[in-house]
């Protein structure tokens, strides 16, 4: 695979490590990387080090390994995460490490493989994962998310193009996208935390009770759990220096809370498809009572979305509501990246499953059982969708029942 100049991987090296988990003298890096990204996976390494990283671990992903696996290896083995895979994690986490994760994949990677066994063995893995994430998910680690082309991923996206042609483009518009073709991008990463910062004030103020979505094929009723909280873009670690924020995405365009997880009523369309765990889920609907998803179709990947609800009790429920006006320029690209990274920050979403707890005021000091009262969701599966378009409209209802337009036509309503 082509790679672009190096004086542009180090840009994009050190905008990840600098903005991204932002990077501290003496702390780990664990870095999640695609086996064909080792050229650039050499140059976060140094510039890590350079930094002062006490040390980097790499992880590396290889997807014609992963595929061999589900083809050979029978359920039992598949169902099964080794308790020395879990300690490492948990190591990680106890020592403070970030963790930076390279988003690559095939979207096509697990097509044609049984549903059942990919559900079976992306839930063991999610249970082995269950304590390393509660450090993410609190943002107790700082941690971050980019990608960069593979040859599988970039002709996806470009089906036309040869693969040299393809991932040149994809590149291109990541590097674009993440703003790595700015004069200086750390700065221009400063101005769009500030963006984003002035809308969730603004989200964060109003406290709406609740939100209803209008589109063509939604019509959704979502209320908000008392005391919520708007977060996007920069944020700081939970427990430790408030001075060492972190950029969880990058890209990212969204300001996010938790939706009350026993109050979503009504019909939700998707508008772009939804790769997980190597399959397609396109062209889908779920219908809420009280919360819980009590009817659901899909032209593709029914089956799979099927297992995705059925993961557990609140793989049926949402954890996460993101708002992101539909001239972000990932949207502007006018692409489907087939990957979430890049369509959840081009669109509205929503996500099923597990919410964040510092989504709602003091939610990183409950337990499961205050969480729940206070309505944040809990699940072992956490997964954005993609609902939003230029023809969707949200209003917001407040506190003493007043109606507001939040979104027009997908863009914002509001002036912040
Ligand atoms: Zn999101
Ligand atoms: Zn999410």
């Amino acid at each position: 695979m082509k790679f672009p100049n190096r004086e542009k991987l180090e840009k994009y090296a050190e905008l990840a490590l600098k903005v991204g988990v932002n990077l501290q003298e003496d702390q780990k890096l664990v870095l999640n990387a695609p086996i064909e990204g080792a050229p650039f996976v050499r140059i976060l390494a140094e510039k890590a080090y350079t930094m002062g990283a006490k040390d980097v671990h790499i992880l590396w992903a290889d997807d014609a390994l992963t595929r061999m696996k589900y083809e050979h290896a029978d359920q039992d083995t598949l169902s099964v995460v080794p308790e020395w895979q879990q300690k490492q994690f948990t190591e990680f986490a106890e020592d403070g490490a970030a963790v930076l994760s390279i988003m690559s994949s095939n979207p096509d990677l697990l097509k044609g493989i049984d549903a059942g066994k990919v559900a079976g063995a992306n839930k063991a893995r999610a249970e082995a994962m269950m304590s390393f994430r509660k450090y993410m998910m609190s943002d107790r680690i700082p941690w971050s998310i980019i990608s960069i082309p593979t040859p599988a991923w970039a002709q996806k996206i470009f089906p036309e193009d040869s693969e040299e042609e393809a991932v040149e483009k994809l590149w291109e518009q990541i590097f674009s996208i993440v703003r790595v073709d700015r004069e200086n991008p750390v700065k221009a990463w400063d101005e769009h935390n500030e963006t984003l910062t002035m809308a969730r004030t603004y989200l964060n103020e109003k406290q709406y009770s609740k939100l209803i979505y209008k589109a063509p094929g939604t019509d959704l009723i979502v209320e908000l759990p008392e005391n919520h909280i708007w977060k996007g873009g920069r944020r700081p670690i939970a427990s430790g220096n408030e001075d060492i924020p972190f950029n969880p995405n990058m890209p990212t365009e969204e300001v996010f809370t938790a939706p009350h997880k026993y109050g979503v009523n009504g019909r939700v369309s998707s508008t772009k498809p939804l790769v997980y765990n190597g399959n397609m889920i396109d062209r889908f609907s779920l219908t809420f009572k009280d919360g819980q998803v009590v009817d659901f179709a899909a032209e593709e990947g029914e089956e799979t979305l099927k297992h995705l609800l059925e993961t557990d009790e609140g793989s049926k429920r949402l954890g996460e509501l993101a708002l992101v006006p539909h001239e972000s320029p990932i949207s502007q690209s006018g692409l489907i990246f087939y990957n979430t990274l890049f369509d959840e920050n081009a669109s509205c979403h929503l996500a099923l499953g597990k919410a964040y707890p510092n989504n709602v005021s003091g939610g990183s000091d409950m337990d499961e059982k205050e969480l729940d009262r206070h309505g944040v969701n809990d699940s072992l599966s956490h997964v954005d969708f993609m609902m939003g378009s230029a023809e969707l409209d949200i209003d917001g209802v407040l506190e003493d029942g007043m109606v507001e337009p939040v979104m027009r036509e997908g863009s914002w309503a509001i002036t912040f």
